[in-house]
């Protein structure tokens, strides 16, 4: 039987090295900056809007393969979502790579794919890493113009 795991591993590996949405946006509505000086992850995400929907997201920066294949998957994931699902998605996301019960957000929606770094709650150094593009998401949808750091 296969452990989940390795393939948990090897999608966190093919995202890390073709990640999806590492582009220049040049019409982005709002974008924002994040740093994991832990770790040494930067992260820039950029973010389109129509109205409360995420028409496009795309990132680029350079860190380790956890931030990198967390921000291309987080990328996938946001599209054509409201900004209301995205923050459930992201309070989900926080949750389940710091082992927290999941119960307490069973509304939000399903985390899909997302769901290759469950096994991160077991490195709490590396919680900083996937959660990285999320936090940075989250500030180019506040508009906030400060660069965001997981310290
Ligand atoms: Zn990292």
């Amino acid at each position: 039987m296969n452990d989940p795991r390795d393939l948990y591993q090897q999608l966190i590996l093919d995202h890390n090295r073709s990640p999806k949405n590492r582009r220049v946006m040049e019409d982005a509505d709002s974008h924002a900056e994040g740093f994991n000086p832990l770790c040494g992850d930067r992260i820039t995400v950029s973010i389109k809007l129509d109205n409360d929907v995420v028409t496009d997201v795309a990132f680029q920066g350079s860190g380790c393969a956890i931030s990198t294949a967390s921000a291309s998957l987080m990328t996938e994931s946001l599209k054509g979502k409201t900004l209301a699902e995205a923050q459930a998605l992201f309070a989900r996301f926080r949750a389940m790579v710091m082992g927290e019960a999941a119960s307490a957000c069973e509304d939000g929606p399903a985390l899909g794919k997302l769901e290759v770094f469950s096994g991160v709650c077991a490195f709490p150094a590396r919680v900083k890493c996937a959660t990285l593009a999320w936090h940075t998401v989250k500030a180019a949808i506040e508009r906030r113009d400060e660069v965001v750091t997981t310290e």
